[in-house]
Formats: C-alpha cells, structure tokens, sequence
C-alpha cells in the first residue's frame, strides 16, 4: 500500500501513522504522506470501478494497509447535471455534486468513516468532536453503528434539528456556552487529558484524507474528466484544500490528464475570516466572532485557512463571502432550479457560484461543479417566510377564490 507516514506541512518532519497532529519542531499541522509510484494507472481505474459503493472504492488513496470494514458507509452520492439553474446564472454547464445524499445527510460521513477506522485500529474505544453540527450527527451515528462510546461538543446555540439528530444515536451531548473556537479550544485541552480520539483533533491528519474523496468521486463521475471550476464552502478550509489534493494526486498517478481545476472558495460574511484575507492580499486569517445563519461554516480561527488563500491564489480562483440574505436565495435557487434542497451552507456556495457567474469570472464554456455539502431540512429555519401558504375552506370556490383562479372550463 501507498501510505507511509505523518509529515508536518511546514518543516517536513516525519513521524510514525499514530494519534498525533502537530509538529514536535514546529508546531505545524501533520497530514498523511503516501507513496504512489507504484500505482499503474489502467490497473488502479479497474479497481476502482470493481470497487464496493462507498469511499472504501479509493482505498489505495486512503491511510490504512487495507481497506478495514466499518459499519456505516459514506460515498457514491449523486453528480447532476443542473441545466435550469446554469440557464438562470447565463452559464452552459454545472454540476451539483450533492453530497447530503449521505447517511447522516453531510459531506462529514466521509470524514468520519475514515477518522473512526483509525481510531479502532489505533485501539481506542471511545471517539469525540468539536462540532459546528453536522460533525456530531456523524460521530453519534457512525459510533453508533460500530458499538463504540462517543462525546460530542457543540456550542449551546446550535440549529435544534441538528442537536436532536444527533441525541437520537444515544451519544452524550456537550453543549458549551461558548463559540465553535470555544469548543475547539475546550477540546484540544480535553484530547491531552483523556485517551479518546477526537476526530478532528488528534487524529485530524486522518479524518481529513476523508475529504478528498468528494474529489474522486467527481472526476470519476465525470468519466475520469477534470471540471474546469469547482466551489466548495469553508469553514476551517480542509474539504477546500483536500478535494484539491485528491484531484493532484490523480493526475500524478496518470488516473485523469490536465491542471487542477480553479478553485473558488465560499464563506458567510458573517464570518469570512479567509474570504477577508483574500481580498485584502494577506497570509494571516485574523480571527472573526461569527454571526450567521450559516452556523455549519461559523469557524472564526480557521485551521486550514492559510493553506485555503494558497490554493485559491494557485489555481486562479477566489474566496468570496455572501450575506445571510443572499444565503437564503441561494438555497431557494438551488431548490426552484434542481429539485435539492440544501442547508445554508449549500446557500453559501450557490451563491457564490451567482456571484461568480454575474461578476464574469466564469467563462461561459466552463465545467462548472458546486459542492453541496448537507441537507436543508436541517436548518429549515433559513427558509421561514420565505414563502406563502394559501390557506382555504374544503370548497371549489375558495380555492379558485384565494388563488385568484378562473373556474376551470
Ligand atoms: C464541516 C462543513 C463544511 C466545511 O468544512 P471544513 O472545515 O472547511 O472542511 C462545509 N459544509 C458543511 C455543511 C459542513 O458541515
Ligand atoms: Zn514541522
């Protein structure tokens, strides 16, 4: 198998496939190191596609010797070609790559699968997270199903339909008075004090490989094709950064042919601490107090955000923010154009993607993929009044009445 080691991003040390995250030199952050110059490119694509229907398809791009069995599977959710909404936004070709068709309806079963394996083959039995929500309905399920312990940690002010779609898998909920860097702050003291694998924590390295699968997956659904542009929402910028790593990875084993696509970035203005740094042409992503309805994105110290500005400067691309209002149409649009109705992280990138296509960053030829990432009936509270109900008597008059319709001939 490929993978070998833990290297840090910044000095290049090396260390052993273990519960560990940061640098011992340097402090900077650990992610798997693989060597792929044994991988044949017509053997690895037949492999793949005689492969089960889940993540488990791209085991060698994975961090484990072989692929290890697990209870819940994430993966294979739908790419759709969405010709109404690319008609509205004046563009000829996009792609929803709809990744709320997972178990627990978000991009975070990928994560999580791959971080929960890890951790059983680490030895540990109980798992825990930081969570913006859809990061705990992962862990409460996916444990769940595996018959291991699990603690989540939230921030008090989370979505209720997030809160009890997670209790439900007989978790423990932690709801802390406090914002998302709070309860990430709280957790990395509590990852040195208690022997449990926190996914996005100490065995962060591996939890976010999961991520770059929602990259294979479109290329291979495109028919091992490159899209020309690809948005995705950030919060602490691993799936933006990681569905690029997976596509690079690709064309250096010869698997797809061509340059990684444009990457645009996508965040709520209420919380746009990369977005901001973007615009404003510096490294640093100065630390933001979130307030947005886009509570799955509302990261104000985000880990990955330097690395986010670099790719997006590298590929040509943006990171561009939108207000709550423009959220709200963004999930109405998704949803009057596609038939998907998304959380208000998925408002987010469609959103940007309308801010892109209006400001004339696309060209009109492009391949165009939007990433959704989780599911609208969790935050139904985005799109409260954003509609009317036309109540009636149980008559024929009333309803041609209320509606303003003729009688029907
Ligand atoms: C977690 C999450 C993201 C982005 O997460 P990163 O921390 O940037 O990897 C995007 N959308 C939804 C719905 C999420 O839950
Ligand atoms: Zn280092």
């Amino acid at each position: 198998m490929a993978v070998e080691a833990l290297r840090c991003k910044e000095c290049g040390a090396t260390y052993a496939l273990e519960a560990r995250y940061v640098c011992d030199n340097c402090f900077g952050p650990l992610e798997v190191a693989y060597d792929f110059s044994d991988l044949d490119p017509l053997e690895t694509r037949r492999k793949i596609q005689a492969g089960p229907r889940s993540i488990w398809r791209y085991s060698d791009f994975l961090p484990f010797d072989r692929p290890p069995r697990t209870a819940l599977d994430a993966g294979t959710t739908p790419l759709v070609r969405a010709d109404r909404l690319a008609e509205r936004l004046g563009l000829r070709e996009v792609w929803v790559k709809n990744d709320a068709a997972n178990p627990t309806h978000s991009f975070k079963d990928r994560v999580v699968t791959v971080a929960l394996a890890k951790a059983l083959e680490l030895g540990f039995d109980t798992v825990a997270c930081a969570s913006t929500g859809n990061l705990a309905n992962a862990v409460a399920a996916h444990a769940a199903a595996a018959g291991v312990d699990s603690y989540v940690f939230i921030p008090a002010d989370l979505e209720e339909q997030k809160v009890l779609a997670t209790g439900v898998y007989g978790t423990r909920v932690v709801a802390v008075e406090g914002s998302y860097d709070d309860v990430n702050r709280l957790c990395m003291e509590l990852s040195a004090e208690r022997d449990w694998a926190f996914v996005n924590v100490n065995v962060r390295p591996y939890y976010s490989e999961g991520s770059k699968t929602l990259g294979y997956e479109i290329v291979e659904q495109l028919g091992f094709e490159l899209p020309d542009r690809i948005v995705v929402p950030i919060a602490s910028g691993s799936l933006f950064t990681k569905i690029a790593r997976g596509i690079e990875e690709w064309i250096e084993v010869g698997l797809v042919h061509g340059e990684v696509p444009v990457m645009n970035g996508a965040q709520a203005a209420g919380c746009a601490p990369v977005a901001t740094a973007f615009a404003e042409g510096h490294e640093i992503c100065r630390p933001v107090r979130p307030s947005t309805i886009a509570k799955s994105l509302a990261i104000g110290n985000p880990a990955d955000g330097p690395y986010a500005l670099e790719l997006a400067r590298k590929s040509g691309g943006s990171i561009d923010a939108v207000t709550d209002d423009e959220i709200r149409a963004g999930i109405r649009l998704l949803a009057e154009t596609t038939g998907i109705f998304t959380e208000t992280a998925g408002g987010v990138t469609t959103a940007t993607l309308a801010k892109l296509a209006e400001r004339g960053d696309i060209d009109p030829g492009e391949r165009v993929v939007i990433v959704i990432t989780g599911e609208g009936l969790k935050t139904l509270d985005a799109v409260r009044a954003t509609f009317e109900t036309d109540v009636i008597e149980p008559t024929v008059a009333s309803f041609e009445r209320t509606l303003g319709l003729a009688q029907a001939a």
